[in-house]
């Protein structure tokens, strides 16, 4: 912290408050040259210019008797407050008595007037600065254990107080490992803890010289707010080779996003952010060390900031519509609609209709699905109840669960309750778990699936072989209902693989006796091979894209007459 205010020639900032403007200019004299001096006449000045948001006091050398307010109201005050509390306080008197009452009040030290001695003053400005700094220093979690440099958090802090005071330009950087769980993978932890210490070395090598600060923000992404420099390139370079020279990985790659910090509108949190999103385009990307910030991203992170803004409106006035799309079970004479897939909507009363590809992302991201999802699981169940309720079938519908509502330990009470409140067994409600929820914490995943089939929920594994899954999790995992991936389906019929691949599959099926779901089916040959195979139950455009209730309920009426009232079951 003293090392980026020395580098950077600012000063410390100290408030000489006194009512004789004699007093107030022998002082200012003595201090102006090592200080920035700001002066108060009387206590309540001080406590203006201490409360003002943007004001940074190292110390405040403060007179006891004054009119308005005295320095024993302002000693009393500061010591109240969370933030002022810090500032050290040097009382200004004559009088042996007040020392002492103010010392006990928690003054840091006193000098006596009048003020002869110039350097003794100076000298103890200075000690009582570093020593009140010192003390912070002890007293916040500043340092980072792994990297070294500081945690999140006092980077942030310590950016707020900057900020104001700074008038050069500036840069936000998010710089990133590729990858970096591989190093733990290969190399085990300790080697990856080593990875992120040299890489907080290096960073601070940097600072020595640069103007900046830096902190480790979370795992393997640091943030550094430097003083702008031309070649960023060359800088991500230079830490990327030093590393590799003695990384047990020998091609360990670090990308870096960059945002200019030109707009003071901007905080930094918002700020480091935006670097962070230029730092995630080029996740994965050949080549590319380092990203800026751009339009293209701004619009994005606007358009972000204004789906989460505008979320629970959106759910209150209903403009977020559950869709539901017909499963039809293949096997025997003709297809029979067997269930349907709850799937969400939002329509937009501006930005008019968004995909859930656009929004569940981000909502997974921030937790936000949770609230989502029930909503969605809601109105599915609503939507069950009514149809058994005017149309005496019982179609059993599939609402999604999302990896993060996992690890929210209300789910299952959440499930059952709605169950009780509409009035419906644990068969029409089928739960649906991404593949790859299945490899972020295996552990919790059995536990909570568990759970929820000793309530009777149906568990269908969605997405399966998009990438994750290992086989052998099949066999770890209890699942009622494999969801075979859309990319499957669609390549199935073009390569001699894909074909062995989903055949396979429905044999994998077949031995842990689950059936299987194949969903992205479009056109009449890929139904015909996966009947052939064997394949219970399909849900594709072939048969219908997902439709708003409505028409959900014309389809159930059609198959109703067709069938002639006669029951769906369950698949
Ligand atoms: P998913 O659960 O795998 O849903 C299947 C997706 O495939 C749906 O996309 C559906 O519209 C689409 N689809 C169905 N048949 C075809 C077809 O024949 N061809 C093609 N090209 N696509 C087909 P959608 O509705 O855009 O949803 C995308 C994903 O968003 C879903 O994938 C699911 O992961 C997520 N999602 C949707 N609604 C919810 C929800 O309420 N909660 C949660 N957590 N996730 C949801
Ligand atoms: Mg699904
Ligand atoms: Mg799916």
């Amino acid at each position: 912290m003293k090392q980026f205010i020395t580098a950077g020639g600012m000063k410390r900032r100290v408030l000489i408050v006194d009512d004789e403007i004699i007093n107030r200019e022998i002082l200012g004299a003595m201090l102006s040259q090592t200080y920035e001096i700001a002066f108060a006449a009387n206590g309540q000045e001080a406590m203006d210019a201490l409360n003002d948001p943007e004001a940074d006091f190292s110390l405040i050398l403060l007179d006891l008797l004054m009119p308005v307010m005295d320095g024993f109201e302002v000693i009393r005050r500061c010591h109240a407050d969370e933030t002022l509390r810090r500032i050290p306080i040097i009382v200004m008197t004559s009088e042996k008595s007040a020392e002492v009452q103010s010392i006990r009040m928690g003054a840091a030290d006193f000098i006596t007037k009048p003020y002869d001695m110039p350097e003794v003053i100076l000298a103890r400005c200075e000690r009582i600065i570093e020593l009140s700094e010192d003390k912070s220093i002890i007293r916040s979690t500043e340092r980072d254990r792994v990297s070294g440099l500081y945690t999140r958090g006092y980077f942030f802090a310590y950016m707020h107080r900057l900020l104001p005071r700074l008038n050069t330009p500036m840069d936000a950087l998010a710089l990133n490992i590729d990858r970096f769980h591989l190093i733990n993978e290969l190399f085990g932890r300790e080697e990856g803890d080593r990875v992120l210490r040299q890489i907080g070395d290096l960073i601070a090598q940097i600072l020595t010289t640069a103007k900046g600060i830096a902190c480790r923000s979370d795992s393997d992404t640091f943030f550094i707010f430097l003083e702008r420099n031309d070649d960023y390139d060359a800088m991500i370079a230079e830490i990327q080779n030093k590393l590799n020279e003695s990384a047990k990985a020998r091609n360990i790659r670090l990308r870096a996003g960059i945002y200019s910090c030109d707009d003071s509108g901007i905080s930094p949190e918002n700020s480091f952010s935006r670097a962070k999103a230029a730092c995630d385009r080029i996740r994965g990307q050949f080549g590319a060390s380092t990203a800026r910030y751009n339009n293209e991203l701004y619009k994005r992170t606007v358009f972000h900031e204004r789906l989460i803004g505008d979320l629970q409106e959106a759910i209150d006035r209903h403009e977020l519509i559950v869709y539901y799309q017909p499963k039809y079970r293949i096997q025997g004479d003709r297809p029979r609609l067997s269930s349907a897939e709850a799937l969400i909507r939002w329509i937009h009363p501006e930005l008019g209709f968004i995909s859930p590809g656009e929004f569940i992302p981000l909502f997974e991201k921030n937790g936000l699905i949770r609230t989502v999802d029930c909503y969605v699981w809601r109105e599915a169940a609503a939507q069950v109840k009514r149809w058994r309720d005017q149309y005496g079938v019982t179609l059993p519908v599939s609402v999604n669960v999302s990896r993060v509502d996992i690890f929210d330990p209300e789910l299952t009470n959440k499930l059952s309750g709605l169950l009780e409140e509409f009035s419906l067994s644990s068969d029409d409600l089928v739960l649906e778990i991404t593949e790859s929820a299945y490899s972020d914490g295996a552990d919790r995943l059995i536990e909570v699936v568990n759970d929820l089939r000793g309530k009777g929920f149906k568990i269908e594994m969605d997405d399966f072989g998009s990438g994750y899954s290992s086989l052998n999790m099949l066999t770890t995992i209890p699942i009622d209902v494999l969801k075979l991936d859309m990319q499957f389906i669609r390549n199935m019929l073009l390569d001699e693989t894909s074909h062995k691949l989903v055949e396979l599959v429905m044999d994998i099926a077949k031995y842990l006796e689950v059936p299987v779901v194949a969903e992205g089916v479009e056109e009449e040959p890929q139904l015909n091979a996966l009947k052939e195979m064997g394949c219970d139950i399909v849900q594709g455009y072939y048969f219908s894209p997902p439709l708003p209730p409505q028409r959900m309920t014309e389809l159930i009426e059609k198959e109703c007459n067709y069938k002639g009232g006669e029951n769906h079951d369950n698949h």
